[in-house]
């Protein structure tokens, strides 16, 4: 139970980062590599982009470039994640930060000199390159923000020092923080970021639960300065990297690549805030009524509905659950989880260092890999199926796309993962009749799915967009100011039906999703257009099964618009949020529902 370090870890638990390079002095050579192809890149090319042809052989090698670098700084940051105190990964980290930044310094000139080229040169170069077609189109549309060759590279050269908020965020939380063992009912159990998130914080005993929270919290609030100073050092430069590109807010800036325009992004917070709050405040009652809780509190959210139908699910017996829901995908996709287990992709150990909640990365030319802690919930079988959807996307997108070409929009990024909570929760109910079996299939989904994607998420997304009001205002924050913001917004989305009590205000704090733009709100629009399609594989099957993969394939070659337009959803209209924002209501009716006939059957 207790968090074990990373040196004990059974190996069959890890992930295999042998795939990306066999050995250490493998990895090694690579940076050599990298070194001498961005010298001879330079060489060659520095005030030779001159017309399509030229612009076009030098993609070709910058490509290759990228697809070189890319295995070595997933290595670097895999190794990282897995255990955060380990002192030789920091510093292979801080090696590897400082070989980018000076790369990407000695090439900055690249991107500076496309730019520069005149508009003809470079359409001519889009229509003769599919592959680099998109990367080319992008340049142009950043034309107008793109400062002066020198100034790229002075930016280039300090990007490692620009992206430092982001590290000394994760050395604070991971590192430095240390939590007590807490007390309840006389016993004393251990804490530590993972042990909350994955197990306290669900515990259906609300001593033990509101005690470990109370520990929790009040470590965080140890670190709340330090941690909001580097909050705002990280906020400050992107608002004056935005102010020096010339762009009108700091939100215009952020939503630039995402392809997003500023109303799709509030359509999703402000309808969300408002339309879906009703519809979770009964869910709290209803949590509140089951456990015969007096007062409902913050802490209390996340208990399940029914804890003690609640399956312990081991590693092994996760595989039938994710064969089975997802085999609708197909084989070649199904072939894609058999080797997800075969070949060791997933890291599910439980230890100390290791990074908070889950995540899929997936690199180019590489097969993906999985980081989640595995504490042997039916949640944690969502969340697999969660970070399988992100893996099967670019395991689609990475073989059918060029290096450039594969990566779509953030704003869409959540859409396939959520597909797949989607098809394991739809599998699950199509096999049973057993009410009180379908009130826990709903109830995950609800209690993770929609709660995590449209609520956890959301009310990030609408603290952030106050915060970055803030910015744009020309003010900054410290801890009293985003405890206040945070709070505003819990007790906005709740209400009078939760008591958002003393340190609820520090959730801010573990969030990392804050260090990376506007991300928070993607989570309820991809689960918005997951929602849609996985109605249509239920009602139509194949070939919308079909649609998604041709979706999944086209990486980063569509807008988020076109993507879920080729799924058949049309996000220009609001239509599919308010549907999706009534199909939760209808999830909780039939949560409602369901109690009633569990608590007959029982007295029957
Ligand atoms: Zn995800």
């Amino acid at each position: 139970m207790s968090a074990i370090p990373r040196s004990e870890v059974k190996l069959e638990e890890t992930w295999n980062l042998k795939d990306l390079f066999a050995s250490e002095s493998d990895y090694e050579a690579r940076l050599d590599e990298i070194r001498e192809a961005v010298r001879k890149f330079s060489e060659q090319y520095k005030g030779n982009v001159t017309d399509a042809a030229s612009a076009l052989s030098a993609l070709k090698d910058y490509a290759a470039i990228y697809e070189k670098i890319i295995p070595a700084g997933t290595y670097v940051n895999l190794l990282q994640s897995e255990d955060q105190t380990n002192s030789d990964h920091q510093m292979r980290g801080a090696a590897f930060g400082s070989l980018m930044a000076k790369s990407s310094a000695e090439m900055s000139f690249f991107e500076s000199e496309l730019s520069q080229l005149p508009e003809e040169e470079l359409k001519q170069a889009m229509e003769q390159s599919e592959d680099f077609r998109i990367y080319l189109r992008d340049i142009l549309r950043f034309k107008p923000h793109k400062l002066h060759p020198e100034v790229e590279k002075v930016l280039a050269a300090f990007s490692s020092v620009l992206d430092a908020p982001y590290e000394l965020y994760n050395v604070t939380k991971l590192v430095d923080m240390d939590f007590p063992d807490f007390e309840a009912g006389g016993e004393q159990f251990p804490n530590s970021y993972n042990l909350f998130e994955g197990t306290w914080e669900t515990d259906p005993d609300t001593e033990k639960r509101r005690a470990a929270y109370k520990a929790f919290y009040e470590k965080l609030a140890d670190y709340q300065h330090t941690t909001a100073k580097t909050y705002d050092t990280h906020l400050q430069t992107e608002k004056t990297t935005s102010d020096l590109r010339g762009f009108d807010t700091v939100f215009d800036y952020l939503l630039f690549n995402q392809e997003v325009d500023r109303e799709l992004y509030d359509r999703q917070i402000d309808l969300i805030m408002k339309e879906l709050a009703p519809h979770m405040r009964r869910y709290a009652k209803l949590l509140q009524n089951v456990h015969g809780i007096d007062r409902m509190t913050f802490a209390d959210l996340k208990v399940p509905l029914d804890p003690s139908y609640e399956p312990k699910i081991t590693i092994e017996e996760s595989k039938k659950y994710i064969f089975e829901a997802l085999s609708v995908m197909g084989d070649d996709y199904s072939e894609m989880l058999k080797r997800s287990y075969d070949e060791r992709w997933t890291d599910f150990a439980q230890n100390k260092g290791k990074s908070t909640g889950a995540f899929c990365s997936s690199p180019y030319g590489v097969h993906p890999y999985i980081l989640i802690s595995w504490s042997g919930s039916m949640e944690d079988v969502f969340v697999l199926a969660h970070e399988l959807g992100h893996a099967g996307h670019f395991y689609n997108s990475n073989r059918a796309q060029g290096v450039f070409n594969a990566r779509p929009s953030l704003y869409f990024i959540e859409a396939p993962s959520t597909m797949n909570e989607m098809l394991m929760a739809n599998h699950l109910l199509k096999n049973s009749d057993d009410p009180r079996f379908k009130r826990w299939v709903i109830a995950s989904i609800v209690a993770r799915t929609y709660y995590h994607n449209f609520v956890t998420h959301l009310l990030e997304a609408a603290y952030q967009r106050k915060v970055y009001e803030r910015i744009d205002a020309g003010q900054s924050v410290n801890a009293g100011v985003l405890n206040e913001l945070k709070r505003g917004v819990l007790e906005e989305f709740w209400g009078s039906d939760v008591t958002i009590e003393e340190g609820a205000e520090l959730t801010w704090m573990r969030q990392p999703h804050y260090y990376m733009g506007l991300y928070p709100y993607t989570y309820s629009a991809g689960l918005t257009i997951s929602t849609q399609v996985s109605k249509r594989i239920l009602d139509e099957g194949e070939p919308a099964v079909n649609e998604w993969l041709e979706v999944l394939r086209a990486g980063g070659t569509k807008s988020p618009v076109e993507l879920a337009k080729m799924a058949g959803v049309d996000i220009t209209t609001d239509a599919p949020l308010r549907d999706t924002i009534a199909y939760i209501g209808g999830l909780i009716d039939q949560l409602e529902q369901l109690t009633e006939e569990v608590a007959a059957n029982t007295k029957a």
